[in-house]
């Protein structure tokens, strides 16, 4: 009996902070943007599991950004490492539209594929690009 009434008290103050929320956002929504999106890794119900890379923004599309970083592979015959760079697609929520320019570093991490070539989505921004005066 006690853990069900834990429970209900729980989901009480779980619906009045839905509730602050969202009296926030009505009262703050022209201009930032909501995030009704389903696919973001945040606010909606994309699940992230598996790997995760940080990169820096080479191109950004609509909903899709490509991130490359450098690897190193080792050269057996030389003894050596060489460098390699990796490009990835990576899916871009409603709400970080706008915030992420070409070449900042973010992370991105692993979720499902969304279409053929991104089963990445964009997590947070590590660093903003430093500009040279
Ligand atoms: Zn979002």
């Amino acid at each position: 009996m006690k853990e069900k009434k834990e429970n209900k008290k729980e989901r009480k103050a779980k619906e009045k902070k839905i509730a602050k929320s969202k009296s926030i956002e009505s009262t703050s929504t022209n201009k930032s943007n909501k995030c009704d999106d389903e696919k973001c890794p945040i606010h909606g119900k994309l699940s992230i599991r598996g790997r995760f890379f940080k990169g820096t923004v080479i191109k950004i599309f609509n909903q899709r950004v490509v991130i490359e970083f450098e690897r190193l592979i080792y050269l057996k015959k030389y003894e050596r490492f060489a460098k390699a760079s990796t490009k990835l697609h990576a899916y871009l929520p409603k709400c970080m539209i706008g915030k992420i320019n070409i070449g900042d570093i973010i992370k991105i991490g692993e979720c499902r594929p969304l279409n053929k070539i991104v089963h990445f989505a964009v997590i947070e921004k590590i660093k903003e690009k430093k500009y040279k005066k």
